[in-house]
């Protein structure tokens, strides 16, 4: 744990919404994961997968983060496909993970988007 990990910032949004201070809709839980719907979706299926552990960014990962990073990215395809995403390859689904203010990050705890379902997309 390095001084910009912490298991919750108390300023956090996203800490605020794993400690249900802030509602969600809840698509999964587990000791170490989190994931919700966007607010504000892009695509019929669009949810965001996060650590329970506050990492701002991609950009704070280490070594020690590489098994978890791991979990979080093999729990991707299981909730996609919960959440109602069409088979690959006819369907399928978009991950993508913002990281800095050059990169749109706007909320400064690691997520995952998730985006699947039929086209059009509003937009991506
Ligand atoms: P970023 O731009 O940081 O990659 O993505 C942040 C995402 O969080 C945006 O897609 C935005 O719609 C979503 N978001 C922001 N505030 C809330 C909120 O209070 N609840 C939920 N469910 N999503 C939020
Ligand atoms: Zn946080």
């Amino acid at each position: 744990m390095s001084n910009l990990d912490h298991l919750h910032q108390p300023d956090c949004l996203f800490c605020k919404i794993v400690a249900r201070k802030i509602p969600s809709r809840v698509v999964y839980e587990d000791e170490e994961f989190f994931a919700f719907h966007d607010i504000h979706p892009w695509a019929p299926v669009h949810f965001l997968l996060i650590p329970k552990l506050h990492i701002h960014s991609m950009a704070q990962l280490d070594d020690r983060h590489a098994n978890m990073m791991g979990r979080m990215m093999v729990l991707v395809p299981k909730l996609a496909k919960q959440e109602g995403c069409n088979p690959y390859p006819e369907g399928g689904f978009r991950l993508l993970t913002n990281t800095g203010a050059e990169g749109g990050q706007e909320v400064h705890h690691l997520h995952f988007h998730v985006m699947g379902g039929p086209r059009p997309w509003a937009r991506g």
